[in-house]
């Protein structure tokens, strides 16, 4: 299972998602952490601490795939 988790900088929020979920976009490309996008961890454990490190004000599950 990949977990992936989505950086909004401009509404300072990450959301955790599942592989599957039909948010993640199939064409997701690796941008810089630091300027937000789609990044994908290969555990959950991993993908919480990313959140953390994140910096983000707001941190959520995603309602659809519900990490
Ligand atoms: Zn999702």
């Amino acid at each position: 299972m990949v977990y992936w988790i989505h950086i909004a900088r401009s509404i300072d929020r990450v959301t955790l998602h599942k592989e599957k979920c039909a948010e993640v976009p199939s064409n997701a490309i690796r941008t810089d952490f630091w300027e937000g996008g789609w990044f994908d961890y290969p555990t959950k454990e991993r993908a919480l601490a990313a959140m953390e490190q994140a910096g983000t004000t707001y941190q959520k599950n995603c309602p659809l795939c519900k990490p």
